[in-house]
């Protein structure tokens, strides 16, 4: 016996016992994903979940091993069979990227290789630092700003809410809290502004109550004259107005906020002008429709969220601050274990001193090998294809007597109803439930709904590469067959 294969046998180890299975195995799963993710087209949108499928998943944590084919049919039968549906080109709910195959590489590729990009001196955290760099560029902030590939839309807000309390509260807030505070601060945002902004001000102990929903036009973008008003009311009354929360692409409508007279009320007032860019940042890319973000430059902060029209893999969003100093000076802390030398492994930069995680996964190479392949031109074309696609639905809507549009289209987010005649406002949003929940069951498509201007609508948000006109078409039909079933003809 050799001195490796005895060690195999006194020694355990998670590594198989025999590669060439494992290698074979693998090439199967892969060969299984594309063909799935090739075919997704042929398949339902969704499907409910099984009964027996609901009972396997409950199983209680397993203590002996299960040959790795058996663990992997498993997850086929129980897990990839009935999935959500957003990598299926009908797929329009809530708002999320349809997801790319180079991405999922990346993620398999991330996964293997095992970097950590809490930080350290490796090839991984360069490229990290890379695609931050490339996504400053591409909403045209300066070189020397920073920033952060985080989990998502959600975690990105935070942190650029996070550097605005503490560069505008006064008092230093990381030692002393909130409770230091002069006066209590003040945010600013739409009333149609995302949940997240929420979490966030409740989260950084200013409470719910700091953060002013401010009224909006009808094109559902920020009224600045109320804006201002509220701001010389919460100076008048003691408060500290400290931030204004921009959205480029509200998560109702695809509403945008006008960002320039923003930034000049921000620059004005001498507030924080955060730009809540999940959706529309990324039209700075778009050939036809840059324009509407004009502005985000002058962002003191930007969230934005590659993981909807960068369609990377889940998860992956970015915070990006312009002054990089006030990034860093709200979450660096370089405790004992962790302190950097000149040479070797701890020379590199700490990234994860520009947000709230230690351990970071290797989120930038998902992101940075499709930006790679494509070409950052192809995802601002998509995106326009997206919004012309999202026009064609509207004229669709505003030819068909029995459909009704509930808000402009600004980029690529269409609201509308069923109702084929006068209705109160119970049965009308009875009836769209119900279409909606049908359109799911039947595998057909994937919309949400939502609630604008107090009237309950269908919200189709179309960030999908994969979605074909034609598919827009076949939604109106069938939406007028099922209204149509549903109402007696
Ligand atoms: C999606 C979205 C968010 C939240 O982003 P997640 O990636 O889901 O955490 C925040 N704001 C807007 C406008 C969004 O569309």
């Amino acid at each position: 016996m050799d001195t490796d294969a005895k060690i195999a046998l006194s020694e355990a180890t998670l590594d198989p016992r025999d590669w060439s299975q494992v290698r074979a195995l693998s090439h199967r799963i892969v060969d299984d994903a594309v063909d799935r993710l090739s075919t997704v087209r042929d398949r339902p949108v969704w499907r409910e979940v099984p009964g027996a499928v609901r009972e396997a998943l409950t199983a209680p944590v397993p203590r002996t091993p299960t040959p790795l084919a058996e663990v992997y049919q498993d997850v086929l039968d129980n897990v990839t069979a009935y999935p959500m549906g957003n990598t299926h080109p009908r797929f329009w709910a809530w708002y999320m990227g349809a997801g790319n195959y180079t991405g999922a590489l990346g993620e398999f590729l991330a996964a293997v290789d095992g970097s950590n990009l809490g930080g350290g001196n490796h090839a991984a955290a360069l490229m990290d630092r890379q695609v931050v760099d490339w996504l400053k560029e591409i909403v045209g902030f300066p070189a020397g700003a920073s920033g952060t590939l985080v989990s998502g839309g959600s975690m990105a807000n935070l942190i650029g809410l996070a550097v605005a309390r503490n560069a505008k509260a006064g008092p230093d807030v990381r030692e002393r809290g909130v409770a230091a505070l002069a006066a209590p601060l003040r945010y600013y945002g739409s009333d149609q502004l995302h949940a997240c902004h929420r979490k966030a001000v409740e989260v950084l102990g200013l409470g719910n109550q700091a953060l002013r929903r401010i009224p909006t036009d009808r094109h559902l973008r920020i009224d600045i004259a109320a804006l201002r008003e509220a701001i010389a009311e919460d100076r008048a009354a003691g408060m500290a107005p400290a931030c204004i929360i921009a959205t480029a692409g509200t998560v109702n409508t695809g509403a945008i906020d006008d960002l320039d007279a923003l930034a000049d009320v921000a620059a004005g007032e001498g507030l924080w002008f955060h730009v809540d860019g999940c959706i529309g940042a990324l039209l700075a890319l778009s050939p036809e429709h840059h324009h509407l973000v004009a502005g985000l430059e002058r962002a003191d902060s930007v969230a934005l969220d590659p993981h909807k029209w960068l369609h990377a893999p889940f998860e992956a969003g970015c915070a990006l601050i312009r002054d990089a100093g006030a990034h860093r000076g709200t979450f660096a802390v370089t405790p004992e274990y962790l302190q950097s030398t000149s040479r070797g492994l701890a020379a590199g930069d700490w990234l994860y001193e520009f947000g709230l995680q230690t351990t970071r996964g290797f989120r930038a190479l998902k992101i940075w090998m499709a930006l790679r392949e494509h070409g950052t031109d192809a995802f601002g074309r998509l995106i326009d294809q997206n919004i012309a696609q999202a026009r064609h639905l509207a004229a669709l809507i505003d030819e068909e007597p029995a459909l009704e549009r509930l808000a402009p289209v600004t980029v690529n987010i269409v609201c509308f109803r069923y109702r084929p005649r006068p209705m109160d406002a119970d049965a009308v949003r009875a009836l769209n439930t119900e279409i909606m929940l049908r359109l799911q069951e039947e595998g057909i498509a994937a919309l949400s709904d939502t609630t604008v201007n107090g009237e309950h609508c269908l919200r189709v948000a179309i960030a999908n590469h994969r979605t074909r006109t034609a598919d827009l078409d076949l939604l109106v039909h069938e939406i007028l067959r099922i209204g149509s079933d549903l109402t007696g003809g």
